[in-house]
């Protein structure tokens, strides 16, 4: 039984009542997964007109520090949120917010107190949404697997170096997130940073259901354990990278021979084999993909007659994106969907700032390769990303004009992530789209840019911050895409 049943029946049963402190130990314990729980949530109204000194029950708690101080300090600012000023309590709540950005149940309080801020917005109902993501995708990271980009879900479905990747794409973590989505909790999503949460276009089940038999299935039955592999597999478990971007990594890595011996019995073992069933493999979100000598060996092998039916997304900083190395990889050439460079600037002295190691001469030269590649048909789609933080924010109109000059079908705004490199403090520092941020509303004045507005513009997970009708052309209705979609 649940805590939130658990609870219910008692409150439904007056003569087997928990005390007040065993209600909170069982809140305790249940928040203890770091997974969130807006059942929870919804239920607190009722646990507090039921117990009257809830409030002061937990802040005697937390004074006296019996209990660990995180799920009691969420609970006493959901409490304080709905006796009151929720706008205040989110405001209090703000740095236990930016320490604890990838996780998913501090995220999902903060999705439940915006809720109560602006209650007639459909978005934070989620009841009835529906993401496919976890029934057709895998990302391979080394040591974990994920059913979606790892910063919005970061729970592992398993090791593929440990386990068949058939035993990891069904394993019982992935059952668990795939009932998460089923039941609408979302509960391992991180709900301010997947951006089809915080922009609130994940579809309806029903819309799901409507689009495809395959999937009315799957929601019909509930399904958890799916028959067939991943449609998608982004493949990010090599981190070599020919550049050092500070956002990323401390410093330059390359991966030595053991490494890449244990990758490539990796990739022999499971990956090529997994890919037979897969429409799309995306190389890479770890590093980059003409960097390393384990992808560069992986895109020769999956070559058009082994692989008919299997398409390309690759994402690289393009520094390496010349027409000598292209030539050497005639299994991309005609196969590849998108071509996704990551540039995080439109000038030059901002982009060698950003990304450690490379020239903005270089840079251009490739991205007009990069253009013809896209005129010759050699790709399908250009696309272009920008990971918005303080140091290069005032030039994202500039970075639109960027993606004209050289025909990209699709200009990409994301958050930037902490990915550990940073301390709570650094990375406060940088995100300057929190609103505690010294230049936040400069920030928020730059997403007025008409620029932004563009049909080629994605804004994702910023989307929030553009006024609806402050500009002249309406938000685009279309899905966000993360960096390693
Ligand atoms: S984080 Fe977002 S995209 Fe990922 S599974 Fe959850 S809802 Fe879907």
């Amino acid at each position: 039984m649940s805590v939130e049943s658990e609870i219910q029946a008692d409150l439904d049963a007056p003569e087997a009542l928990l005390t007040l402190d065993e209600v909170i130990d069982l809140m305790v314990d249940q928040l203890s997964d770091g997974a969130d729980h807006p059942e929870l949530w919804r239920d607190f109204p009722e646990f507090m007109n039921h117990f009257p000194d809830f409030r002061e029950a937990v802040e005697t708690r937390l004074h006296d520090r019996q209990g660990p101080a995180l799920p009691l300090t969420i609970i006493l600012t959901v409490a304080t949120a709905l006796a009151g000023d929720a706008a205040d309590a989110l405001a209090r709540f703000e740095p236990i917010s930016v320490s604890h950005s990838q996780s998913p149940l501090v995220q999902g309080v903060v999705f439940f107190l915006q809720s109560l801020i602006d209650p007639a917005n459909a978005k934070y109902d989620l009841t009835d949404r529906f993401c496919d993501t976890p029934f057709h995708k895998f990302d391979v990271l080394e040591g974990s697997s994920h059913l979606c980009c790892a910063s919005w879900l970061q729970m592992s479905a398993g090791n593929l170096e440990m386990h068949p990747w058939q035993e990891v794409w069904n394993s019982p973590a992935a059952q668990a997130i795939r009932e998460s989505i089923h039941d609408g909790s979302f509960r391992y999503c991180n709900k301010t940073a997947c951006p089809f949460i915080a922009s609130g276009t994940l579809p309806s089940k029903s819309d799901v259901a409507a689009q495809s038999g395959a999937r009315r299935h799957v929601i019909d039955e509930a399904l958890t354990v799916l028959p067939r592999g991943p449609e998608r597999v982004t493949l990010a478990y090599d981190r070599t990278c020919n550049l050092s971007c500070p956002s990323c990594r401390k410093e330059k890595y390359a991966a030595d021979s053991a490494t890449r011996a244990r990758f490539d019995r990796l990739q022999e073992e499971e990956i090529l084999p997994m890919l037979r069933d897969s429409a799309l493999v995306d190389i890479t979100g770890s590093g980059d993909p003409f960097a390393s000598k384990n992808f560069r060996r992986l895109m020769e092998r999956l070559d058009a007659e082994s692989y008919p039916d299997l398409r390309f997304q690759i994402m690289t900083n393009a520094m390496l994106l010349t027409p000598r190395e292209w030539a050497r990889f005639p299994a991309l050439h005609g196969r590849t969907a998108t071509l996704r460079i990551s540039l995080d600037a439109a000038t030059g002295p901002t982009h060698e700032l950003i990304r450690r190691g490379a020239r903005w001469d270089v840079m251009l030269e490739n991205l007009a390769f990069a253009g013809d590649l896209r005129k010759q048909g050699m790709v399908d789609n250009l696309d272009f990303v920008f990971v918005v933080q303080v140091d290069n924010y005032r030039e994202m109109g500039d970075f639109v004009d960027l993606g004209h000059r050289f025909g990209a079908d699709a200009v990409n705004f994301f958050r930037m992530t902490n990915w550990g490199t940073f301390s709570t403090a650094q990375f406060a520092a940088r995100a300057v789209f929190m609103p505690a941020h010294a230049e936040h509303d400069a920030f928020v004045r730059v997403m007025q840019d008409p620029r932004l507005r563009d049909p080629l513009v994605m804004l994702n997970d910023l989307m929030e911050f553009v006024e609806e009708n402050g500009g002249n052309a309406p938000l685009r209705e279309r899905h966000s895409l993360s960096p390693f979609d």
